[in-house]
């Protein structure tokens, strides 16, 4: 009740207020399960696409905190944002963004570059919600730190094949064991360190009997996909970092070389500066004061988090708040895009 007096009242003071919108999207895919909910479908994305050429003034990041910059906030300026770095953002998304004439700027996490392994949340979910059988219960050694979770359903464990294909963490319906278990362990993997994880994901995986390699729909972008991405100037290359870790739970040293080491392979790759950076994850606890100094004294221009706040004048360029798109119809966009400039 009090949160949602507290929206109206930051509405209704907003109303008065011009701003922009920032919008959030990770994928543009078909795919089946998405617990995280990260897919647009083609179809949704190329009507999304098609209403902001119509309907908004949809102008590049790096313009619009310019602008935000020198106190100005362009009407109804919206700017498009991906993050993560999948190959989709190549195949899928950037020929819609080609057809509508839309600029966009794709974070991209260095660490994945090549290394043909899936993004660890996907492997995650590759191995503890894909299988059609797993064991019965899980113990898995994480970081000094042991982790045990009975997983119920059928003996066996064989609960996969009733994992409904659309359950997500968003879902307020009772877990079942394989659910639990992947919250929880997402929770943990995101303190760890990226040596650490890896370990314990290589550990998870042949627990699960799956091997440690990448779907070909899931595929992070390799040198050669990324220099094609950027080609022609639409579509600009940002950083996400290295290992997609939370910064704020890493040493100064790790921080250090996740944002600046990220920021040096993007701009070998490139062969240009790279000068905006979306923190992982995003949220507000995820980033202090020393870590947005520690962006703006790597060289960057700007940085992105995930929070649902829309850029007015004002806004600091090293939090410029994101909403994020999920795989809404047009009608659903429409409108929830509308009440975003007032958020
Ligand atoms: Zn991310």
């Amino acid at each position: 009740m009090y949160s949602k007096l507290k929206r109206i009242i930051r509405r209704t003071s907003n109303l008065f207020r011009p701003s922009a919108v920032i919008l959030l999207y990770h994928r543009v895919s078909d795919e089946g399960l998405d617990p995280q909910l990260l897919c647009v479908s083609r179809r949704n994305f190329a009507a999304q696409m098609a209403q902001l050429r119509k309907e908004y003034n949809v102008i590049s990041l790096q313009e619009l905190s310019d602008d935000i910059g020198r106190g100005i906030v362009p009407r109804g300026a919206v700017a498009v944002t991906f993050d993560d770095g999948y190959r989709d953002n190549l195949t899928c998304a950037r020929p819609v963004a080609e057809e509508y004439g839309i600029p966009a700027t794709v974070f991209v996490s260095t660490g994945y570059i090549g290394e043909n392994r899936e993004f660890w949340w996907d492997d995650l979910e590759r191995a503890i919600l894909s299988p059609a059988a797993l064991p019965p219960s899980l113990r898995l050694e994480i970081a000094g730190k042991t982790y045990s979770r009975e997983l119920g359903g059928a003996p066996g464990g064989e609960e996969g094949a009733k994992q409904p294909a659309g359950w997500n963490v968003l879902n307020k319906k009772p877990d079942s064991g394989r659910q639990r278990a992947y919250r929880e362990l997402h929770a943990l993997f995101l303190k760890l360190d990226a040596d650490e994880r890896f370990k314990a994901l290589g550990d998870l995986c042949a627990w699960a009997g799956v091997p440690l390699s990448c779907r070909p729909d899931h595929l992070p972008l390799n040198e050669g996909e990324i220099r094609s991405l950027a080609e022609g100037g639409l579509i600009d290359i940002g950083s996400h970092g290295c290992s997609h870790s939370n910064l704020a739970a890493q040493s100064r040293e790790v921080q250090a070389q996740e944002i600046a080491g990220s920021k040096r392979r993007l701009e070998d790759i490139l062969g240009r500066p790279v000068t905006s950076f979306a923190y992982p994850f995003g949220g507000r606890h995820d980033i202090t004061g020393d870590i947005s100094a520690l962006v703006k004294d790597s060289g960057y221009r700007s940085a992105c988090i995930n929070v649902p706040v829309s850029v007015r004048a004002g806004t600091d360029p090293f939090l410029l708040g994101r909403h994020i798109a999920r795989d809404w119809g047009i009608e659903e966009f429409s409108s929830r895009l509308r009440g975003l400039f007032y958020e």
